[in-house]
């Protein structure tokens, strides 16, 4: 019986060990928080991340180490690396970590990012133009530490309470629509990715994601070529994400993780394998699952507060996902999924949604 480790024991965990237990695969969890959404589904290490001893404690008789969330430490990670497999690779890490770091690594490989910099002195910035976007370097999610600035003068302000050393400015870029890709690589190089999904964002937030054939090959095949390059550069194992901005028919990369994706939470229901499943089976050195979809895919995440679970449940062919999580304002509690024929019928379950949940 094979045993995953997993550091991180929120929703994408939770969904991880639903899809790896029909494989005869246990689980046990490292988090810090005791009433995780995963925490009731399998063995749970209640501890921080850094503590050594309860790092070596929970490796004990793993088989692998992976990570559904992309702020545990490095040194968590490299700790764990010196006694066990862990996948995917401390590097990769590292380089998501830091927006800086990512952005120049994609660039270093040849792959379109919106202009950055973090020397906010430089004549960069002139380059970078007005209006730009203030991020923090690090730890920054779901738009948190971001600030859209129009001027100079905005930028000085911001400036003058922010530290300077933990930002970057990036080109604030008109994007005609927002996409991902997920890719999977194994640990025999075998590599499999899903249709480029479009994902639309509120206050930084995924909303909705759509996958309703929309893309073309050209996109597509752009797209898996710099994820490729990425996961092969990195001997990377596991499920990759690349989030996009479309603007004129190009791809710019706005970031990676090194991690199964919000915007790949429609592969459950609507791809033959789900991007849960093939992260497992990538990380268990087994072959990987077909990324095809199985038809006209929607996925809505739910938001703060829990909408009326009945109504969604009369609506023909909701899937839904509940994580167990307190609502709390701007927080994922759920998410639910559409897999229809065609796209027209698509649009009439989402109609249907939109009116007991704000999409
Ligand atoms: P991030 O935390 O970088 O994923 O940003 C969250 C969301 O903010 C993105 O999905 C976009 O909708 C928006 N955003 C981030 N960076 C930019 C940018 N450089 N230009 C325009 N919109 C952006």
């Amino acid at each position: 019986m094979t045993t995953i480790g997993i550091l991180g024991a929120g929703q994408l965990g939770r969904m991880l060990a639903l899809a790896g237990y029909p494989l005869g695969i246990r689980f046990r969890f490292l988090d810090p928080a005791s009433d995780s959404p995963a925490s009731l589904l399998a063995e749970h290490v209640a501890s921080t991340y850094t503590d050594n001893a309860a790092l070596e404690q929970f490796a004990r008789g793993l088989d692998v180490v992976t990570y559904e969330f992309e702020n545990v430490p490095v040194e968590a990670v490299r700790q764990l690396e010196n006694f066990i497999r862990v996948y995917p690779p401390s590097v990769a890490l590292q380089k998501a970590q830091d927006r800086f770091v990512e952005k120049s690594f994609l660039c270093e490989l040849g792959i379109p990012t919106p202009r950055f910099t973090v020397d906010l002195k430089s004549r960069r910035i002139e380059e970078i133009g007005f209006p730009s976007i203030l991020k923090t370097r690090r730890l920054g999610y779901d738009g948190k530490g971001q600030t859209v600035v129009h001027s100079q003068t905005e930028l000085d302000d911001e400036l003058n309470h922010r530290d300077a050393n933990e930002l970057i400015l990036e080109e604030f870029v008109s994007f005609d629509r927002e996409l991902s890709i997920i890719g999977v690589r194994n640990r025999a190089g075998e590599m499999k990715f899903y249709p480029l999904v479009e994902n639309h964002h509120r206050d930084g937030i995924l909303r909705l994601s759509l996958v309703n054939g929309d893309v073309s090959m050209q996109l597509q095949s752009q797209a898996e070529k710099y994820c490729r390059n990425v996961m092969v550069t990195l001997n990377y194992v596991g499920v990759l994400v690349i989030e996009f901005f479309e603007k004129d028919g190009r791809l710019l990369a706005n970031e990676m993780a090194p991690r199964v994706h919000n915007s790949g939470h429609w592969t459950i229901e609507g791809a033959v394998t789900s991007q849960f499943e093939n992260h497992i089976r990538a990380v268990t050195d087994s072959p990987l699952g077909n990324t095809n979809p199985l038809g006209a895919c929607a996925m809505i995440n739910l938001m703060g507060t829990l909408p009326d679970v009945e109504s969604i449940l009369r609506i023909e062919g909701a899937h839904l996902h509940l994580y167990d999580k307190v609502p709390r304002p701007k927080r994922k509690i759920g998410h639910v999924t559409f897999v229809e024929k065609d796209v027209k019928t698509l649009q009439r379950k989402l109609d249907l949604l939109k009116e007991i949940v704000d999409v």
